[in-house]
């Protein structure tokens, strides 16, 4: 078997409101099909060797809206509200929250796939 990276999940808490948010240290890696279409290739996956992009989730810092960034089509924009504030779902540790404007986010470990 060959050996790969185990994929480790944080859960982000604000500290303020309660919120919580919770990503995959490796997003969601995909291939394209003969068609073009996208697939998800989650761990584990054979077909993760044939993954050409990833999506990795990523939180607005000031509206609050998450979305995909595609790694072979990336945004530096919120597609909501157009702000630059916006941050990787795995590294809000510290981040201010953007649904209560009080907490900041703090990292827990979660689970291991
Ligand atoms: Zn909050
Ligand atoms: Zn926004």
């Amino acid at each position: 078997m060959a050996k790969s990276k185990l994929a480790q999940e944080i859960t982000f808490i604000c500290n303020s409101c309660g919120e919580t948010i919770s990503a995959w240290d490796d997003g969601n890696p995909y291939y394209l099909d003969r068609r073009g279409r996208k697939h998800y290739a989650y761990h584990p996956d054979s077909k993760r060797e044939a993954c050409i992009g990833n999506d990795s989730p990523h939180l607005c810092l000031s509206c609050g809206k998450s979305f995909m960034v595609d790694s072979r089509t990336p945004l530096h924009q919120c597609p909501k509200c157009s702000s630059s504030s916006i941050c990787d779902s795995y590294h809000l540790q510290g981040k201010s929250c953007p649904f209560c404007r009080k907490g900041i986010f703090e990292g827990r470990l979660g689970g291991i796939s």
